[in-house]
């Protein structure tokens, strides 16, 4: 990495060009609402927006915005994005009036065993281990992503749409104090790694705000990818630079720390594909919409669509068992239950579906959700956890839930022929294993770490065990909603296993309640995962509805902050309605091609 004052790269600039644009002077605006026309893009960064909105302007449409969004994440939020992960893309086809996903699922080795996490003595090894090691590293998915949208319904090269991110990596972005605080809060791990320190530490600090940083290296990624295709990864040269450094990560000396490694070899890059996978569906009363809406989501290996589609199937059974509430107390009661209920049906069912079976079109169906229904109490709270799939009965034992990160990045995208997509991609942790591959630009996933080590529960089967070959499961909920069959809604979030409970409430707060979308994405967050306490933002626990439910049992656990999502709406009049976050990670940034007003 290169790091130089802000001031000079504007001098440079001027000296390189001849002129000094916006990205140059300075970060593009933070803006989280945007209306217009032409099409939308918003994601957690300006320059990655922007980056979409003139790939927009030049006549790309959603998927083309979307992958050069993506890219560019890939350069200005590197520890939650970039090559060496993974992610899930749905996306609504205009001209068939259909929707697509697209598994891009980091992959384990084929020398994985289900043992791998466990330890000689049989007990799983320390979760800290893993994370900083070659072993949780799975084959990336990314590049082949990207790929594969633009083959199946892009309408640009990969090397029309890694153009503008290519340049953004060479000319460098602002430093904010996101990325400031991200850098220094992994400096440690990174100082381990020679790679890693070189291009986020290079003068043995993390950059400061202001400066810009700039990625040589990941440009000349980009650079191979636009020539190559994704054949220089999944075989080629990156895809050797990858196998090498999970082979002999580049240990800084003095470093006496054992480093986990893992047993990737290039076969299982070459045999690596981005998967279709047929998308989740559920009819959703929305009573706040004016009427049903169908929702769309991300199939096995991701939860995001059965657990978000089971949970508002189970609002919409227990609406016809006891009727609609307008009250806002109740009204919550019941989603955090029916996220409960969920939850445990997730982590009972849920895992890779190429490796065993998962009953998707059983904890999608609306007799299941009734059955589930019956179990709520308007005045009391189910006993955590709660039990999976028993029919109504209380009692059993549920599955806690794993730890899964806070990391990750979703974007929407929207252009003028009513294309939309929802993409949520990831290195897993924020930074991901903190080994970057030495000389191009990148960090590696630690995506493994989703598996879990030994079963959750000891006797029960867990379908997300490690195993060769095998996807671990994921909470990533990319959701698109339409309305008499065109486009409605687009919307998504990161944060591990929160991302279910984020997305829900977006859905539920809109589509239900009727509250407006930015509204809906800037409110207070809560995240029911079936444990002991549920996770809640300050604003949230303290309200007067929060304290309402602590009342009937709930238990709330303050998190400072949970996701931060973006969305998109299609406005009555036909304009679009980009949303992103205010504050959250902040602030992200919101735009289209023609703004109203
Ligand atoms: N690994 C997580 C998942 O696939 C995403 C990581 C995160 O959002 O922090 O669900």
């Amino acid at each position: 990495m290169r790091r130089r004052a802000g001031a000079a790269v504007v001098f440079s600039a001027v000296l390189t060009f001849g002129f000094v644009s916006p990205a140059h002077a300075g970060s593009p605006p933070r803006e989280p609402v945007a209306t217009g026309f032409g099409g939308a893009v918003a994601s957690v960064d300006p320059d990655a927006t922007a980056i979409g909105l003139d790939v927009l302007r030049r006549g790309g449409n959603a998927v083309d915005a979307a992958i050069a969004t993506a890219a560019a994440l890939g350069v200005t939020e590197p520890y939650s994005a970039g090559v060496g992960g993974g992610g899930f893309l749905v996306s609504y086809d205009a001209r068939t009036g259909t929707v697509h996903t697209l598994d891009g699922r980091e992959t384990a080795p084929a020398a994985m065993t289900q043992d791998a996490f466990l330890g000689d003595d049989g007990k799983p090894l320390p979760f800290a281990d893993l994370v900083n090691s070659t072993l949780s590293v799975g084959v990336p998915g990314t590049p082949a992503t990207w790929e594969r949208a633009l083959a199946d319904q892009g309408t640009m090269s990969l090397a029309d749409v890694l153009s503008g991110p290519r340049s953004l990596a060479e000319r460098g972005f602002v430093v904010d104090q996101e990325f400031h605080d991200q850098t220094v809060e992994n400096a440690q791990r990174f100082r381990d790694f020679t790679s890693t320190a070189q291009l986020f530490l290079a003068d043995g600090n993390a950059p400061r705000v202001g400066d810009v940083f700039t990625n040589p290296d990941l440009a000349r990624t980009y650079q191979l990818l636009a020539d190559q295709g994704s054949g220089a990864f999944y075989g080629g040269e990156l895809g050797r630079a990858v196998v090498d450094t999970v082979a002999a990560p580049p240990l800084a000396d003095g470093v006496t720390r054992e480093v986990l490694r893992g047993g990737m070899t290039l076969d299982d890059l070459t045999s690596y594909q981005a998967r279709q996978r047929v998308p989740t569906h559920v009819v959703h009363q929305a009573p706040g919409a004016g009427g049903p809406v169908d929702v769309y989501g991300m199939p096995a290996p991701s939860s995001g669509g059965t657990t978000v589609g089971e949970a508002l199937n189970v609002l919409d059974a227990v609406d016809a068992q006891r009727g609609a509430t307008s009250d806002p107390v109740q009204s919550e009661h019941r989603k955090l239950e029916a996220a409960a209920l969920a939850f445990a049906d997730r982590n009972r069912y849920v895992g890779d579906p190429d490796v065993q079976d998962v009953p998707q079109s059983m904890l999608l169906s609306p007799e299941f959700a009734a059955q589930r229904a019956c179990l709520l109490d308007p005045g009391s709270v189910l006993p955590r956890p709660v039990a999976p799939a028993e029919g109504c009965t209380t009692g059993g034992t549920g599955t806690p839930e794993p730890y899964e990160g806070t990391s990750t990045t979703h974007l929407v995208t929207a252009d003028a022929a009513g294309n939309v997509v929802s993409y949520t991609l990831t290195i897993e942790q924020t930074g991901g294993s903190g080994i970057v591959v030495p000389g191009r630009g990148f960090l590696l996933n630690n995506e493994l770490t989703d598996f879990s080590a030994a079963p959750a529960v000891a006797g029960r089967p867990d379908p997300n065990l490690p195993g060769p070959g095998k996807r671990p499961r994921s909470s990533m909920a990319p959701t698109i909603v339409l309305k008499d069959g065109r486009p409605f809604l687009a919307a998504g979030s990161p944060g591990g296993a929160t991302i279910i409970g984020t997305t829900l409430g977006i859905l539920v707060d809109r589509l239900d309640r009727g509250v407006d979308l930015p509204t809906a994405v800037a409110n207070p967050r809560v995240s029911e995962q079936n444990g002991a306490a549920t996770s809640a933002e300050p604003a949230y626990v303290d309200s007067p509805r929060g304290r309402a439910l602590a009342a009937m049992g709930h238990v709330f656990t303050p998190t400072e902050e949970i996701g931060a999502a973006v969305a998109l709406e299609f406005l009555p009049d036909g304009s679009v309605q980009a949303v992103a976050e205010p504050v959250r990670r902040g602030g992200g940034a919101a735009g289209v091609v023609h703004p109203l007003g």
